[in-house]
């Protein structure tokens, strides 16, 4: 399996717009951060779990020809933003994406994107198909996929499992149950926004919190801020296993 971080910005991104911080004036591109995405390579697909305003830069970046599926978090804006671009995978492989969220994510792309669900089948809009999935395991061709749901302040967000794999962005607060799902992991991609705390948001302190207790054998995070620091100072503070994840870094795991 092969994990391929493609971005690891908050909605803001990294640097932010007109920010003259020595974060977003940082020559490191560490310190570059697009809005948080993932594409993971497992038993022949190519899943990408959301598309945030950078998705087409993020599928040039790193040369990206298919797509299987899309399997989206939550609807804010910097999770769904980039869907429209899904065309180019259309017209090459001559298919609607197949899409996976819950209810509320459906309901949101349908306000969002009124043009692909109007029913009129205008040429050139962005082709999907939606399956609705709940808290339970699912499966891709025959990959299983373990959600995960966990509150984003007082929304409902989906984390994924995927074998020995769990992609958790967006979180404030997880349940003991939820818990369960993340233990005994190789790789955890968890949320830390920054090192103050935020209302939905796991801050540094808590995402230490939950990896203490999960003890996977590999932790980056994710969704990172500009108030979190320079990349590498961060870094240096963080224990060996965990680290501040960035865009392009290329994960292998054994299944
Ligand atoms: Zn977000
Ligand atoms: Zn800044
Ligand atoms: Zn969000």
């Amino acid at each position: 399996m092969k994990i391929t971080i493609l971005g690891t910005g908050t909605s803001q991104g990294v640097p932010v717009i007109a920010c003259d911080c020595e974060v977003c004036l940082s020559p490191n591109s560490k310190d570059k951060r697009l809005r948080s995405s993932v594409m993971i390579q497992v038993d022949d697909l190519n899943l990408v779990i959301d598309t945030g305003p950078d998705f087409r830069q993020q599928m040039l970046r790193e040369k990206v020809t298919k797509v299987d599926s899309i399997l989206f978090t939550h609807h804010h804006k910097d999770h769904v933003a980039g869907m429209d671009d899904i065309r180019a995978f259309n017209h090459k492989w001559k298919r609607d994406m197949p899409i996976y969220c819950n209810q509320v994510t459906s309901d949101a792309l349908k306000l969002e994107f009124p043009y692909i669900f109007s029913g009129f089948n205008y040429p050139g809009i962005p082709k999907v198909e939606i399956n609705i999935i709940e808290n339970k395991p699912f499966n891709i061709a025959e990959t299983t996929i373990q959600p995960i749901e966990v509150l984003h302040y007082k929304l409902p967000v989906l984390g994924f499992r995927i074998k020995n794999f769990v992609y958790l962005t967006d979180v404030s607060k997880i349940s003991v149950k939820e818990k369960e799902k993340m233990k005994g992991a190789d790789l955890i991609i968890l949320d830390a926004l920054r090192k103050k705390a935020h209302l939905s948001h796991f801050n540094l302190e808590q995402a230490l919190a939950l990896l203490e207790e999960l003890k996977p054998k590999q932790a980056l995070l994710t969704h990172i801020s500009h108030y979190m620091g320079l990349h590498d100072n961060v870094n240096d503070e963080l224990p060996n296993h965990i680290n501040l994840a960035y865009d392009g870094q290329v994960v292998t795991l054994n299944e």
